[in-house]
């Protein structure tokens, strides 16, 4: 270890000094240092622990609705008996509202409005997935939304039916937002609190940054009170928020928010990244596929034409704008490449950064492409989590062929591309130690399948938190600030329990926790 000082200057001179910790830096010309240096000069002894650059999550998603928490319910029963605890104390009639379950948690991977129905007949209940992608609703909420049998699909949506054209009560995709619409939205006290709970929450995991893809409008309460939290300094972390990327929006619109991005471009809150998704999820089986599901013959829609898409993208590329696109099918992810190589022929090779999100199963000749086009995948490494719903809906709807290369990291390493780890919380759980953890050796969090799932697309420790970090930093066009330690960078960074890099792969969630984490120099989270 070198007892090299590094300047991590925030301001002249430095707060702190932080000696004897194991620094790994995430820079290439100095992988490893001893001390740390910030301002005031109050010296902090690191006591040799694991000292990494802050983890930045590079697709997350503040949560504001208060929403009753479904995640591993397992069955029908667990989820009304949650949803009973939760509505208990709320007046006669109020919403009840929830998110989290997964196919699996019902009979035949199927849900249906009667599971909910009998428990409550006089309250309207909207339940959404984990993904986020498909929703369920009792026959209260259906009625007071006037969706019937009558009811036609919207566009981009599909109101799930059984005989007759009945709705079973599962909306997928735009459709959900014919009730979703009807409950009532969080108020700005609501927001504030979450911006400061979710930022704590941040903070304990030792995440100094997040890339915030809820593509809101602007003019809304969440933009508004993350600008006068920048302006009072309260943030805790650094946020990268996208607006919407919508193919038909009128060029006043894109240039609005090409100019956000001029106007908000401090080192807590930036904007100048436009969020739109192309295709669903596998578990919905709305992802674009090139091939159909498994049994099927159904392959999914992409939710635009490849011409809308790729005027789309050429129109937010020429303002300056950075675009990300969800594409999980191999359909999605080929359509969100050839627009972006499309804006490249018109407007010209620039370092415009443009990201595929989730990118969950690439087809195998599209996989060099990002590299050759400067596009980043934007990956989840906890989605490749092999749980019940994963082995008993995704990986059987995918087939063999196509599971086995889903959610695999490694193939993009492989090319020398820069690839950037997020979690999709709320969709999982944050936690950047669980997501390194999983991309170490893709095996649940209670270690099955012994040796991991498809195991060829474990990466190790140390490409997982280059994603994590440096390459994360470089998605956000923030490498020069954050991302690694290095000298006149924020000092970002997180103290860890025990050495991540050195304890066994299968040890790690049991062993390596956040001790400590500093933003900009202010120690935000310490245990
Ligand atoms: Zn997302």
């Amino acid at each position: 270890m070198h007892p090299l000082l590094l300047a991590l200057q925030l301001l002249q001179p430095p707060d702190a000094i932080y000696l004897n910790g194991r620094i790994w830096t995430g820079s290439p010309d100095r992988p490893s240092a001893g001390a740390l240096a910030g301002p005031d000069t109050k010296v902090e002894d690191l006591q040799n622990r694991r000292v990494v650059p802050g983890f930045i999550d590079a697709h997350w998603h503040l949560p504001t609705a208060r929403r009753a928490d479904l995640t591993d319910a397992r069955s029908p029963q667990v989820i009304v008996s949650r949803l009973k605890a939760w509505a208990a104390g709320l007046p006669p009639g109020a919403w009840i509202a929830g998110r989290g379950w997964t196919p699996s948690d019902f009979p035949q991977n199927a849900p249906h409005k009667r599971y909910l129905d009998e428990a409550f007949p006089n309250q309207p209940v909207l339940l959404t997935d984990r993904d986020g992608h498909q929703a369920l609703a009792n026959s209260v909420a259906l009625r007071l939304a006037g969706v019937t049998a009558a009811t036609a699909d919207p566009p981009r949506g599909i109101i799930e039916r059984e005989a007759g054209g009945v709705p079973t009560g599962l909306l997928k995709e735009s459709a959900s937002g014919l009730v979703s619409r009807l409950v009532p939205p969080p108020s700005a006290a609501d927001i504030a609190r979450a911006v400061d709970a979710e930022s704590r929450s941040a903070a304990s995991f030792g995440i100094t940054m997040v890339h915030e893809a809820s593509r809101r409008e602007p003019s809304g309460l969440v933009h508004e009170a993350l600008m006068t939290a920048a302006r009072a300094d309260t943030l805790r972390m650094r946020w990268l928020v996208s607006v919407p990327f919508d193919p038909g929006a009128p060029p006043a619109r894109v240039a609005r928010y090409a100019a956000l991005s001029r106007e908000m471009n401090g080192p807590w809150l930036r904007f100048g990244i436009a969020k739109g998704a192309l295709d669903g999820t596998v578990d919905a089986k709305t992802a674009a596929m090139l091939a159909p599901y498994s049994n099927s013959d159904d392959a999914g829609r992409p939710f635009w034409t490849a011409a809308q898409l790729a005027a789309g993208v050429t129109r937010y590329d020429k303002a300056g704008l950075q675009v990300e696109l969800h594409a999980i099918g191999d359909r999605a992810i080929r359509m969100a490449l050839d627009a972006f190589a499309a804006a490249r022929r018109t407007n010209g090779v620039r370092d415009s950064r443009h990201r595929v999100e989730h990118v969950e199963v690439p087809d195998p000749m599209d996989i060099g492409r990002f590299k050759q086009l400067g596009v980043i995948p934007s990956t989840q490494a906890i989605f490749a989590t092999p749980d019940v719903t994963t082995l008993t809906n995704y990986a059987p709807l995918l087939g063999p062929t196509r599971a086995a290369r889903s959610n695999n990291f490694r193939q993009f390493d492989d090319t020398g591309v820069i690839q950037a780890f997020g979690s999709d919380y709320p969709v999982f759980p944050m936690d950047p130690i669980r997501g390194i953890y999983t991309a170490v050796t893709r095996m649940t969090p209670e270690g099955t399948p012994k040796g991991g799932w498809y195991p060829a697309g474990r990466i190790t420790v140390e490409m997982a938190l280059m994603h994590y970090t440096r390459h994360a930093a470089y998605a956000g066009f923030m490498e020069r600030e954050v991302g690694t330690l290095t000298p006149g960078y924020w000092a970002d960074f997180v103290v860890l329990s025990e050495d991540l890099l050195a304890v066994p792969a299968e040890e790690i969630l049991k062993r390596v926790r956040v001790e400590r984490t500093v933003v900009g120099g202010r120690t935000v989270y310490g245990r």
